[in-house]
């Protein structure tokens, strides 16, 4: 028996991927009675569905996040590559590197399977396990940095970059935009291996995520909330030689006075474009992301050794022109929702698209 092609029972709707014959949705984009989904970020853990699958720190995130009564009227938790069969399909969860819990969705029926990546990236990452490749029949990937601009330097020597900024400036504090969920976290584990061992200051809006990556047991030393603005006078020595956490958008507010000087820092894959980090007056860019770059996209397709490959949202039509020059069948799904990832979008302006390269 010929095993049936990936198109005639994975197919996409205006909810996002669905699998027909398990009848359930893979991250779907509006409530559904039935979802697998990849990982917490917002563009892939939406509230309101009926059932959920995913990995327990997938589950706990959506919880900390939605509460518990949205994050799915029933949770059921995944164990990383145990088996569940779902009317004859086989599903399995994967590490995708991307952050806490992130998992690949591994569907296979009869004799077909197919990948569905979610977010991944494949540079080691001290707070998540690592991606593995599941050789497959057709790959589902993102491409949000799918242009051969984007090749993110190795993690440590941007903080090295940041500790040297530190030395120079010890009179000033670094203010870091990073997303809550995942590049928080990344960065001060990063900072602990470095040898940071001071206390990292966090905005409040940093701390539920900071406390629930340590109760899952993922240790990030000593984190202490940013202190009230101080009468006039005392300001200045807001936390000099310090460093703080803070949303993207923070250190343009009121919020930052209370900072010594701050030198404005963000971490993000995009960052690798200048005229990015100048727009945005960020005097310190720290090209780092928890998303594959080009040359880890197109590894990846090739290890997964895929002859087809599916690509969910980002720059398709590089990706797509280059896996074909590799003899790998590409196809671009145009998923409704996707490309506002939190984790990598920038404040104040979405990506444009840059000229192909
Ligand atoms: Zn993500
Ligand atoms: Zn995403």
């Amino acid at each position: 028996m010929t095993s049936p092609h990936p198109d005639t029972w994975m197919r996409v709707t205006p909810k996002g991927l669905f699998c027909e014959p398990a009848g359930v949705y893979i991250d779907p984009s509006r409530a559904v009675d039935r979802a697998i989904i990849s990982h917490g970020h917002s563009d892939h853990a939406r509230p309101g569905h009926r059932a959920v699958l995913a990995t327990a720190e997938t589950l706990a995130i959506m919880r900390a996040r939605m509460g518990a009564d949205r994050a799915g009227g029933s949770q059921q938790a995944m164990a990383l590559g145990a088996p569940l069969d779902i009317n004859g399909v086989t599903i399995r969860l994967v590490p995708a590197g991307h952050v806490l819990g992130s998992a690949q969705v591994v569907l296979e029926w009869r004799g077909s399977r197919i990948v569905v990546s979610g977010d991944y990236k494949r540079a080691a990452d001290p707070t998540c396990a690592g991606f593995e490749p599941v050789p497959c029949d057709v790959f589902v990937t993102e491409a949000t940095f799918a242009l051969p601009v984007f090749r993110h330097p190795p993690a440590a020597g941007e903080i090295q970059r940041l500790l040297a900024s530190i030395r120079l400036f010890p009179e000033r504090c670094h203010v870091i935009g990073v997303y809550a969920l995942g590049k928080a976290q990344r960065l001060i584990a990063l900072l602990r291996q470095a040898g940071w061992e001071r206390p990292i200051y966090l905005h409040g809006a940093l701390i539920a995520l900071c406390e629930l990556y340590e109760s899952l047991g993922v240790p990030l030393g000593p984190l202490l909330p940013v202190p009230p603005l101080q009468k006039r006078g005392k300001a200045e020595a807001g936390l000099a030689g310090e460093i703080v956490l803070a949303p993207p958008s923070a250190d343009s507010t009121p919020w930052s006075r209370r900072l010594a000087d701050p030198v404005s820092c963000a971490a993000s894959g995009w960052l690798r474009v200048r005229q990015r980090a100048k727009m945005r007056g960020i005097e310190l860019p720290l090209v780092i992301s928890d998303h594959a770059d080009w040359d880890e996209l197109l590894a990846t397709a090739s290890d997964v050794q895929a002859p087809e490959v599916w690509i969910t949202h980002g720059r398709e039509d590089a990706l797509a022109y280059a896996l074909g020059t590799r003899g790998i069948r590409a196809r671009a799904l145009h998923l409704v929702g996707r490309g506002e990832d939190e984790d990598e979008a920038l404040p104040e302006a979405a990506p444009e698209p840059a000229p192909a390269a």
